[in-house]
């Protein structure tokens, strides 16, 4: 992660500041999970279904955008199976030993968290499909012309793949998961029930209007909208009595000179600058992560997912466009076109 991100309050990727809030806040039932109602809706049937059966769950893949509640799910589906889970990240596990290493010391239907699991190089990703497939590790033994394979049984476990990109993943590997579910971006409402229950746990007193603030600031991401919950804590203490309400949350997001969307700094930069020096677009991605100094991942993983929910960016097959709607937000007339009237 560069250092500019790190910094950025409303980085959906989780920052070192983070970490004390969230083991606190994550949920750890289905019933305590706010939103994401379709991908609650099929685990719980499989779920149900696994446990009935007295099987374990099959292999899980989570895809969407950083922050929106995949490792919390994961264990949410070990705590409502009753089982451990081991967590672990794609760029963690170096060499197939490492693999193996976890793998044999899972206990019986214990769930394996690999987050970031578009990043398993191909020699891990070849163990993990006969691990996934039959429970088995197929070990080499030897070197050369006497070397043999000996195939070693596993417990049985059930694999969670967490991506924010589910089209690098390889197709062998998307595969051999069972089920598939997408996290979309939350509602302001449903990030306003977030933001309550936080508030609720951590005990800040909290208006619903001040939540309701907050939420719609949040970009759909619940982990901004928790961090932004702790900001504005801390400004109401100072400004008041320490109850947030709308008219204290609004000036510390603009004092963090996050807009009413959301928007901070970095993506109006965005947007101006590919108004200013490409009219507006279609402009590749490239060019736009060199305009602005930031890394073309970052943008793609980070900034675009949710200026393109808001309908500020949009992609073409030519490259990326600033929608009427964004130059609207920035008050930028658009070329050849007289400014909307929104009065
Ligand atoms: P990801 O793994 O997708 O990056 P996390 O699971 O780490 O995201 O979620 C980040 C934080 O957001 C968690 O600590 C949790 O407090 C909160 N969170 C995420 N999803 C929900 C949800 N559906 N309901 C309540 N809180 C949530």
């Amino acid at each position: 992660m560069d250092f500019e991100n790190e910094n950025r309050i409303v980085s959906p990727d989780f920052l070192e500041s983070d970490s004390d809030l969230e083991m606190s806040l994550r949920p750890k039932t289905l019933r305590e999970y706010i939103g994401q109602e379709k991908a609650k809706e099929n685990l719980k049937i499989y779920i149900e279904a696994a446990k009935g059966r007295g099987e374990q769950l099959d292999h899980v893949l989570l895809y969407g955008p950083p922050g929106l509640g995949k490792t919390t799910l994961a264990g949410i589906i070990a705590n409502e199976m009753q089982v451990q889970i081991r967590v672990t990240s794609g760029p963690a596990i170096e060499k197939p030993g490492d693999l193996a290493a976890l793998l044999t010391n899972l206990g019986d239907g214990d769930v394996l968290f690999i987050d970031e699991i578009h990043r398993l190089s191909r020699s891990v990703e070849e163990v993990l499909y006969p691990a996934m497939e039959d429970n088995a590790l197929d070990i080499i033994i030897g070197k050369g012309p006497s070397a043999r394979s000996i195939r070693l049984d596993l417990p049985k476990f059930t694999l969670v793949g967490a991506t924010t990109r589910a089209g690098q993943l390889t197709a062998p590997l998307r595969d051999r998961f069972g089920v598939i579910a997408r996290l979309e971006m939350y509602t302001p409402e449903q990030l306003s029930q977030i933001v309550r229950r936080s508030a609720g746990i951590l005990g800040i007193a909290i208006e619903d209007e001040g939540a309701l603030e907050i939420a719609s600031r949040s970009r759909g991401t619940p982990r901004i909208a928790n961090r932004l919950l702790k900001r504005a804590r801390d400004f109401a203490e100072v400004m008041g009595n320490g109850v947030i309400t709308a008219d204290n949350a609004k000036i510390a997001l603009s004092r963090m000179e996050i807009d009413e969307l959301g928007l901070d700094s970095v993506d109006r930069l965005l947007l101006t600058s590919m108004i200013r020096n490409y009219n507006g677009g279609p402009v590749g991605l490239e060019t736009i992560a060199a305009t602005i100094g930031e890394e073309a991942v970052t943008i793609e993983d980070v900034y675009e997912p949710y200026l393109m929910q808001i309908g500020f960016l949009s992609k073409t097959p030519r490259g990326r466009v600033v929608t009427p709607l964004g130059y609207r937000h920035l008050g930028i007339p658009m070329p050849g076109q007289q400014q909307l009237d929104l009065s």
